[in-house]
């Protein structure tokens, strides 16, 4: 996909997440340009975040310095600089606050996958055990190396990071990263919690790895949420 083409799908992602209630006065999300060394994001000035446009978008190197736009990164920008230069399997990076996600760890409930959408994320998740807000390069550095290869990781008492390496599968996480969350929390207050076998997530894992870009899951989530923000 060409710069213009993913900073118009990453504005799309923004009304997706503003519509399903993850984006709302703080959180933001960014893309990396494929062969460059540097990214997109969305300002950190208040905002609506459901109408942005290609001027609401910051361009920031890989040392966190803005390159172009009107606005000023986030405060928390530190964490899509760190992810963008160190991970290659990072596309695009959302920075949310959703609200089970964040009762899993205030409540002390480990992730386990219990749903089919929840083995996405393996057996467990890694969880950054401050509960602040992460801006010097010391804290983005740390949340990155609890992070370490998962696909996104819990702050404690905060939110959550999620990644992909396209915006497509950074939505899915982020979507069913909550949802999960949900399920868990809800079946703790019912009773036993039985979460999906190594057999069940290996098998869920080669299932999604197997199908072709245009139809796999993370297209289908995508598909699905954007007609509804239509
Ligand atoms: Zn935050």
């Amino acid at each position: 996909m060409e710069e213009a083409e993913l900073k118009q799908q990453l504005l799309t992602l923004s009304r997706i997440l503003y519509k399903e209630g993850f984006l709302d006065s703080f959180g933001h999300i960014s893309v990396r340009i494929p062969g460059k060394d540097y990214y997109y994001i969305t300002r950190g000035e208040p905002s609506g975040k459901g109408d942005f446009d290609a001027r609401d978008l910051v361009r920031v190197d890989f040392k966190g310095n803005r390159l172009e736009g009107q606005g000023r990164p986030p405060v928390e920008a530190i964490i899509h600089t760190v992810l963008h230069r160190s991970r290659e399997d990072a596309g695009c990076i959302v920075h949310v606050h959703p609200y089970y996600c964040i009762l899993l760890t205030v409540a002390g409930i480990k992730f386990m996958p219990v749903t089919l959408q929840a083995a996405t994320f393996g057996h467990t998740l890694p969880v950054y055990d401050v509960a602040d807000l992460v801006i010097t390069e010391e804290e983005g550095e740390a949340m990155a190396r609890n992070m370490g290869k998962a696909r996104a990781i819990l702050l404690r008492g905060h939110g959550i990071v999620t990644l992909g390496a396209t915006i497509e599968e950074a939505f899915y996480n982020t979507y069913h990263l909550e949802e999960s969350a949900r399920f868990l929390v809800d079946a703790h207050r019912l009773g036993p919690v039985t979460p999906l076998n190594d057999q069940e997530v290996q098998k869920r894992l080669n299932y999604i790895r197997s199908r072709p870009a245009g139809v796999n899951p993370f297209a289908k989530v995508w598909a699905y949420h954007e007609f509804k923000t239509r």
